[in-house]
Formats: C-alpha cells, sequence, structure tokens
C-alpha cells in the first residue's frame, strides 16, 4: 500500500449477473467495473468522469461496500475491506459516506430533516438525542440552511436545498472519504455552481477527501485535483487536473473536451469545429475486444482491436499521467 494513501483499489472488477429461462441460471455478465486500479491521498478530490454506462456510480457504490466485490481488493486506511462484513463493515460505513444525484429520492419524504440527518447517528449509536440535536442545528447552518428548518419535510425544499441536506447528512458522522454520485447532475445550472462551492468549502473545513462523479468534464474541472475518465468499466487516463486539461492524451478524454460547450462567441470560433463521438457506449455485457473503444475510436488501427492498452504512465517530470493507448 502507498505510504499514507487514504484508499488503494487494485484490479477492482464488478460484475453483474444475467439470469435467465425458467431456472434463473446465469446466461452472463454485465461488467460494470473491469479491472480498475488507482489510489487517493487524503484531501485530495478525484474526479470520475465519462458517458452514462462507464461503470463510474457502480465503482463509488462498490467502493463504499453497497455492492459486494467480484475480483481485485480494496484497502482502506490501511486495512483491507474488500470483504468486510458485519462488525468489520461498520467502521467503513462510519468513514465514508454517500450524497447521491437525486435530492428528491434520496430523502424519505416522511421523515423531517432531522430525522433524515440524525438517522446515520442511530444506525452508529452516536450520542444523546440532546447532542445530536445541537449538531444538526450546527450542520444545517453549515450547510447554508437554518437550524429552525430541522422539523420541515424535504418537499418543502428547493432541489439545491435538498442537495444541502445530503450533503448534511453525509457530514454527521464527520467521514474521511466522501463520494459524490452526481451531486449536481440534476440541478439547475445556476444552484450546480453554488452547491460546488459549498462542497469545496467544505472540504477544507471538515479535511474530507473527495470522489467526485460526473459525466461532464467541465462539472469536475474546478473541484478535482485529480481526474480519472472512465469508459466500459476501465480507466483510459488519469492525471492531475490541470494536465489532463490542458494536455489530454487519450482520443475518448480528447472527444469528451471537445464537448465541453464554450459560453464565449469569440472562444467558439477560435477552437474550430467540433469532433464528437459517433455512436452509442457499446453494452457491458459483451464488451469490444482489445481497446474496449476501438469500436469509436477515430484513430484505431488494427491491433486495437485484439490488443488491450496497457495504463502507463506518460507524465512529464515525474508527475503522474496514466494513459490507456496504443499510440500515445
Ligand atoms: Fe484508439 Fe487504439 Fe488508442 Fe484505443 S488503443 S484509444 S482504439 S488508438
Amino acid at each position: 500500500m502507498s505510504e499514507n494513501a487514504l484508499l488503494e483499489v487494485k484490479d477492482l472488477k464488478k460484475h453483474f449477473p444475467i439470469k435467465g429461462g425458467i431456472f434463473r441460471k446465469t446466461v452472463g455478465q454485465v461488467h460494470a467495473v473491469d479491472g480498475v486500479s488507482f489510489t487517493l491521498q487524503p484531501g485530495e478530490t478525484l474526479g470520475l468522469v465519462g458517458e452514462s454506462g462507464c461503470g463510474k456510480s457502480t465503482l463509488g457504490r462498490t467502493i463504499i461496500r453497497l455492492y459486494d466485490v467480484t475480483a481485485g481488493s480494496m484497502k482502506f486506511q490501511g486495512s483491507d475491506i474488500t470483504n468486510a462484513e458485519g462488525e468489520d463493515l461498520r467502521p467503513v460505513r462510519r468513514n465514508m459516506a454517500m450524497i447521491f444525484q437525486d435530492p428528491y429520492a434520496s430523502l424519505n419524504p416522511r421523515m423531517t430533516v432531522s430525522e433524515i440527518i440524525e438517522a446515520p447517528m442511530a444506525v452508529h449509536n452516536k450520542g444523546i438525542k440532546s447532542e445530536r440535536r445541537e449538531k444538526i442545528a450546527d450542520l444545517l447552518e453549515v450547510v447554508g440552511l437554518r437550524a429552525k428548518m430541522a422539523n420541515r419535510y424535504p418537499h418543502e425544499f428547493s432541489g439545491g436545498q435538498r442537495q444541502r441536506i445530503g450533503i448534511a447528512r453525509a457530514l454527521i458522522l464527520q467521514p474521511k472519504l466522501i463520494i459524490a454520485d452526481e451531486p449536481v447532475s440534476a440541478l439547475d445550472v445556476s444552484i450546480q455552481a453554488q452547491v460546488i462551492n459549498l462542497m469545496m468549502q467544505l472540504k477544507d473545513q471538515f479535511k474530507l477527501t473527495y470522489i467526485f462523479i460526473a459525466h461532464d468534464l467541465a462539472v469536475v474541472e474546478h473541484i478535482s485535483t485529480t481526474v480519472a475518465v472512465m469508459y466500459l468499466g476501465h480507466i483510459m487516463e488519469k492525471a492531475s487536473s490541470k494536465a489532463l486539461y490542458a494536455n489530454p492524451k487519450h482520443p475518448y478524454t480528447q472527444a469528451l473536451i471537445q464537448a465541453i460547450p464554450i459560453a464565449d462567441p469569440k472562444k467558439r470560433k477560435a477552437a474550430g469545429e467540433k469532433q464528437t463521438l459517433q455512436g452509442d457506449i457499446p453494452s457491458p455485457i459483451t464488451p469490444p475486444s482489445g481497446c474496449v473503444f476501438h469500436t469509436r475510436c477515430p484513430l484505431a488501427e488494427e491491433r486495437c482491436k485484439s490488443e488491450v492498452p496497457a495504463l502507463r504512465n506518460l507524465g512529464e517530470n515525474g508527475g503522474e499521467h496514466l494513459v490507456a493507448c496504443h499510440l500515445v
């Protein structure tokens, strides 16, 4: 394990069986995550990006052990959590929290805000009632709501306010790692920036480490220290945010960056014609052989169909810039 790493993921796989026939036999596998490795240092924000269906949300949910691991290993704060169960899973659940995409579906409509935020404390038997109330009131203020809103129900709040409630719930046990699964995609553009700014501020205040999942590279640019681009269950490129946006090396990353809308008409003209990605992401049930991106890659050669490209470090001056492409 890398020294002081908060999380180390090695060759992680998560496959979902497909059942068919009258005996519900396994007739295939969805290769949602197919051999992902990375290390996360304390204080880092890893932006995990890719089109829908690339496996990024499954990866987040497998790390927090909402799903069992198919193969590979994971260490959190030096402890192997790959197959942790029962009591061994409690510290994982206490030190990792998740913020979900849909602030409407992720909050129980029959519970008050106070009950929603308190739930993780009750599960982990933390604090007495008065202490919990005080903590909830403090947290509501921290996330930009009012303490007196604690007795209201989710339907009385806007989408942005609900996501703030979800953030308060994630913070209540003072976790070390927060996995935010598309936390702003369901929000209006004007509200997205407010929630991202809040998360950046909380990161410093609570000394958090984030895995920030998004389908849009533009969203993670300002919040991430490192960005990993995923495609069909694999990491295609991983580098510091600065290096990845300034010098994207993988054809898939280049296409995603090209797809970012440019608001300024002068810059739009200077950027020239956009190269858009053709076709849909292939099925993860029968992923393409060789480089999984070869069916959509404008640079694909014959060997791309049979040889899997290794994730190689092409970083300069000792920096890490990992790329999985034969031609780079
Ligand atoms: Fe394209 Fe081949 Fe590189 Fe894959 S290995 S990204 S198909 S050029």
